[in-house]
């Protein structure tokens, strides 16, 4: 699709600003029309962090903040918080395992394996251990009776039965870290039948075999990893799978019938024998960029209370196909287009409020790189470290249809959720419980990195009443991350309300009277350490 905007998407910006309303607590429905047209349009080149199009998109909301007259609040005065990061990719000679005792062993056939962001190439010789899931909780330690220090970790997917789904996705997500504290410098996943339901071996082979990662690189100018001593990973064929396990105590079929039961028990063990895992990977050094304004709040008493309202801009950009004539542009326009454009909107509409608190209002960069631009900023904020109280996230609201409830994951966890309820309550819409527990889609998005630094969060999602759940699943079937997420998917009527209520939660927070904390017992509050109500300060 051609678009007449392409020219002056820049220029474009002072001439938004004339257009807001007198009235400035109604939704500018224009104005979120407009920024969802241009953010979606094809010259944005589907946003890619790293690439001219997201560079475009960055520049194109700074213009929207300036008229606005948000204050810059990135690096040195500037909209813009610089991120460095670091692309790596496997290269395509130079990655091979062999295991003592074991004769040859194929690439792709029998086994998967790929460096890390940490050293572009090496090679490691390591003992073999194996760890079950890795897990360490009340009443479970995977790690009782072996020694990580120096091995390369052999774990399987998943756990037992009855884990929170928020938490099991949680002790997935910081396995490496896990295994990085205690000394192993790699790790390999064995492929059993219970993964194989979700990720089938040839699966896993494609997924490993192209594409590239990304992560950023500290002030220290190390890459950010949640597993730093970590130098290689990958994975073993269900026949090497079986085959490393022939002859011990606890086999293949042992572990396949483990596996089959609730508790899933699993023991922990050293193989004795050694993997070598020889690794090489092409680093390249990129900048992208998290745009960031600040809405300064009315009340001195609170002003080293930062609330951050966080949407991100960039999506997955263009993806060359065979066929002429193909749409390549992955336009993003429900991810997270709407999410760009709704924060703005209320960026604007908190001016009209005078909020106690002050807002950080951010377009974050990297998101679909794995939370990238969050994790940096929560780590490397623009304001004084411990300042950031609560974040607001956005992430693809499928605003397809008339919703008549919505969701918030992880407000009951804190003292945000009576202020969400309030706001629903104003518009008349239901609150309602997460329908989908098992994706955990409270760690799946940027929230979850200010989560991470302790800050309570929400993130506001549409309900499944009055066709929600045909509707979302209708999107997630057939355009999610497809070049068919365009603008003609969005109800409009549906953002503007969607907008009001986000602006309502955003209000309510800014100026709550208690200091958004977690709910006492909370598991990521106290996992990561947060303000936890009722008592007097943060914990360190
Ligand atoms: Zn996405």
């Amino acid at each position: 699709m051609f678009n007449r905007l392409s020219a002056g998407v820049l220029g474009f910006a002072a001439t938004i600003a004339l257009a807001i309303p007198a009235f400035a607590n109604a939704v500018d429905r224009a104005a979120l029309e407009r920024d969802l047209a241009i953010l979606a349009a094809d010259n944005m080149e589907g946003r890619e962090a790293g690439t001219r199009g997201h560079e475009r998109a960055a520049g194109y909301v700074a213009g929207r903040f300036a008229a606005l007259g948000l204050e810059p609040a990135g690096d040195d005065g500037t909209y813009f918080q610089s991120v460095p990061m670091r692309r790596y990719e496997r290269a395509e000679d130079g990655n091979t395992l062999a295991i003592e005792g074991m004769g040859e062993l194929t690439l792709f056939e029998d086994y998967t394996v790929s460096g890390t962001a940490q050293q572009e190439s090496g090679s490691l010789t390591a003992p073999l251990v194996f760890i079950g899931y890795g897990l360490d909780i009340p009443g479970r330690d995977d790690f009782a009776g072996v020694d990580l220090e120096g091995a390369v970790a052999l774990r399987v997917y998943g756990g037992p039965e009855g884990l929170n789904t928020e938490e099991s996705a949680h002790f997935r997500s910081t396995l490496n870290q896990r295994l990085s504290d205690r000394g192993a410098v790699g790790v390999l996943l064995l492929t059993t039948p219970k993964l194989e339901q979700i990720y089938s071996w040839e699966r896993l082979v494609e997924v490993s075999s192209h594409g590239s990662s990304m992560t950023w690189v500290g002030p220290d100018g190390r890459a950010h990893s949640s597993g730093p001593n970590i130098l290689a990973s990958g994975s073993l064929s269900p026949d090497l799978s079986r085959e490393l396990l022939q002859g011990l105590d606890f086999d293949y079929d042992d572990l396949v019938a483990a596996e089959a039961t609730p508790e899933a028990l699993l023991p922990s063990f050293a193989l004795g024998r050694e993997v070598t895992i020889d690794f090489a990977s092409h680093f390249e050094d990129i900048e992208t960029p998290n745009v960031i304004g600040l809405l300064p709040g009315s009340d001195p008493a609170v002003a080293d209370e930062y609330v951050v309202l966080t949407a991100h801009l960039d999506h997955v950009g263009i993806q060359p196909t065979e066929e002429e004539g193909d749409d390549e542009i992955y336009n993003g326009a429900l991810d997270n287009a709407v999410g760009v454009a709704s924060m703005i909107e209320v960026a604007r509409m908190l001016q009209g409020d005078a909020q106690r608190r002050p807002v950080l209002v951010i377009a974050l960069t990297a998101e679909e790189k794995g939370l990238l631009g969050s994790s940096y900023n929560a780590a490397n904020p623009t304001v004084p470290a411990g300042q950031v109280v609560a974040n607001v996230n956005l992430d693809m609201p499928v605003i397809t249809y008339d919703f008549a409830d919505v969701v918030a994951f992880g407000a009951e966890r804190s003292n945000l959720h009576p202020q969400v309820v309030a706001a629903t309550e104003e518009f008349g819409l239901t609150l309602s419980p997460d329908p989908q527990p098992e994706q955990g889609f409270f760690t799946r998005s940027d929230q979850y990195s200010y989560v991470r630094a302790g800050v309570p969060a929400v993130y506001l999602d549409l309900g499944f009443a009055n066709g929600g759940e045909e509707a979302q699943g209708l999107v997630f079937d057939n355009h999610y991350h497809e070049p068919s997420d365009e603008i003609d998917l969005i109800d409009f009527d549906a953002l503007e309300r969607f907008t009001a209520v986000n602006h309502a939660i955003a209000r309510n927070v800014a100026n709550m009277d208690e200091t958004p904390a977690w709910v006492p017992g909370d598991f990521f509050g106290t996992t990561f350490g947060g303000r936890i109500v009722g008592a007097d300060s943060a914990a360190d």
